[in-house]
């Protein structure tokens, strides 16, 4: 389960002004699509339209073939995970951000999940530092650990479909390695939808979309998109 379709989808956030032109594409249960395109492009604004923070004007999007306006918030959320670019973590131990959503999770699966997500020597630690262990520096999460705890939190939430937003922000190129490694990871056998922002970091999705100016300008695997450039 988890398919996901986009038909002729249109949107615009000011009626003057349209964001996306009729999008359409198909994200088979499973399978990965990556979207990638210069900044501006509307990738986000697909993001925000899957969670339905908006309304369409136009089209359809679909999960398993039904529309998702006739779906509540709760299931929307459940259904879908989301490691977005910047993540906002609660001012409380990594567990705690790490179980959120997942109330009911044992330590043992919260553990497992901050170990996948090499998160695990973090557990005990607050976003902004440890907790009071005498001697230990005030050690801040950079960028890409916080990330990282967003990723323990999907491994543990488990949905079928995951939407991935690729950092932007300057992460050194091991820990971008790292982080891949674990977003490979968390969308294996997921319907995964990747924000991407770089082709070179997608090269192994189903099928990428270039999306430029609120079209799908081009489409196809990395092999297929690299012989055409
Ligand atoms: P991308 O993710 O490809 O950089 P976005 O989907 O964030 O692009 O944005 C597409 C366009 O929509 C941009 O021109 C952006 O300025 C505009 N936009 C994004 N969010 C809003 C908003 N809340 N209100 C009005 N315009 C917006
Ligand atoms: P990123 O590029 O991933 O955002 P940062 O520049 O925020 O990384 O942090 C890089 C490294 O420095 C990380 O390992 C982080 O734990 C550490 N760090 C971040 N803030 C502090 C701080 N205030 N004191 C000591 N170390 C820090």
């Amino acid at each position: 389960a988890g398919k996901v379709e986009f038909r002729d989808v249109q949107f615009s956030y000011d009626p003057n002004r349209k964001i996306l032109k009729g999008i359409s594409f198909e994200v088979p249960a499973g399978k990965t699509v990556a979207i990638v395109g210069p900044s501006g492009a509307g990738k986000s604004t697909i993001s925000r339209l899957l969670f339905r923070f908006y309304d369409i004007q136009g089209g359809k999007i679909l999960i398993d073939g039904q529309d998702i306006r006739d779906v509540t918030q709760e299931s929307l959320r459940a259904a879908i995970g989301m490691v977005p670019q910047d993540t906002v973590l609660f001012n409380d131990t990594i567990a705690y951000n790490i179980r959120y959503g997942r109330v009911d999770a044992s330590e043992e699966d919260v553990r497992k999940a901050a170990e996948l997500a090499q998160i695990g020597p973090f557990i005990e630690r607050l976003p902004d530092g440890y907790r009071s262990m005498v001697g230990e520096r005030g050690l801040k999460l950079s960028g890409g650990e916080k990330q990282r705890v967003a990723i323990a939190r999907t491994i543990l939430k488990a949905p079928p479909i995951l939407m991935l937003d690729e950092a932007t922000s300057a992460l050194d190129s091991h820990t971008e390695q790292e982080i891949q490694a674990a977003l490979d990871l968390v969308s294996q056998g997921r319907t995964t939808i990747v924000i991407a922002h770089r082709l070179s970091t997608v090269i192994s999705a189903d099928e990428i979309i270039v999306l430029q100016d609120g079209q799908i300008a081009e489409r196809g695997t990395h092999a297929a998109l690299m012989r055409k450039a």
